[in-house]
């Protein structure tokens, strides 16, 4: 079930009941938990370490109890749990052995973000927290640079400004953004502006707190033709690339087929 994201009024009543009646409550971290539960006036229920460590390890638990007749609650730190939480492989085991799941449904900072973001929130995609380094981290930066439908992205707030560096220089640094922080907080905010605009953001603020960064859809753009396909090769090799680093640098950049870079690459004389 749902739990609030910074603002223990958004509690709902039915998780609450649902708490309160539950034969054990599986969380994160029972303190947290703790504190939930003595807002909501909550003594008695079970609580057990639920985490990426102990996951997989309470399967059996939960089991055992549902099918004795009790019910389990599933809880995160904060918002829906399963959502850049844990809780996916415990639902999913219980899913196989044919029990019932339930969602008691409440806050999770994805969707407020990408609401009050003030973007496409006919279709978006989630990217939870994309790849911190390497060949894996590119890889998601240029499948969202061209992304058509609203992106939604978790990030910690001493990466933050990095990766809006980073999604600047794959997605162009016109592309629009929302950097949503401590949403349900007293300092809640919804900062809006370009890659750009919000490189300088960060820079002069310190960030702090959590932030959901939702970033605009790419345009829909025509496929390249053979002709922006040659001007782009060539404005490459004229900037020094070599013909395989052109290839390699303008299928990326015009997403078209690295065969038919390297079919129109071929029939242009070398220098
Ligand atoms: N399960 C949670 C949910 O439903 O949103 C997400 C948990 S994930 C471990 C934590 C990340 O969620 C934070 O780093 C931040 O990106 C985002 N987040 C959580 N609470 C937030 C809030 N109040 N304001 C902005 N972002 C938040």
């Amino acid at each position: 079930m749902a739990t609030p994201i910074g603002n223990l009024a958004d509690i709902s009543p039915r998780a609450v009941d649902a708490l309160r009646t539950s034969s054990l409550i599986c969380c994160e971290d029972t303190r947290r938990t703790g504190k939930l539960l003595q807002h909501a006036g909550i003594t008695g229920v079970r609580m057990a370490v639920t985490n990426e460590h102990t996951e997989r390890a309470r399967i059996a638990e939960v089991i055992d109890i549902i099918l004795a007749g009790g019910s389990v609650a599933l809880v995160s730190d904060a918002g829906t749990p399963g959502i850049s939480d844990p809780g996916e492989r415990l639902v999913r085991a219980v899913v196989e052995v044919g029990l019932v799941v339930s969602a008691i449904p409440g806050p999770a900072a994805l969707v407020m973000a990408v609401v009050i973001s003030g973007f496409d929130t006919t279709r978006f995609a989630f990217e939870g927290f994309i790849p911190r380094s390497g060949s894996e981290r590119t890889k998601r930066l240029v499948e969202i640079s061209k992304e058509q439908r609203t992106v939604v992205l978790y990030e910690a707030p001493h990466r933050i400004a990095r990766t809006v560096a980073d999604l600047a220089d794959h997605c162009g640094s016109d592309r629009r953004v929302c950097l949503a922080r401590e949403l349900t907080k007293l300092h809640e905010e919804c900062w809006r502006g370009t890659l750009a605009d919000a490189m300088v953001h960060l820079d002069q603020v310190r960030p702090r707190g959590e932030y959901v960064v939702v970033v605009e859809a790419a345009a829909d753009l025509a496929p390249a033709d053979d002709a922006a396909i040659g001007v782009a090769l060539i404005t490459a090799m004229d900037g020094g690339a070599d013909r395989k680093t052109a290839i390699a640098t303008v299928t990326a950049a015009l997403a078209v087929s690295k065969r038919r870079v390297y079919e129109i690459a071929t029939s242009i004389p070398r220098p």
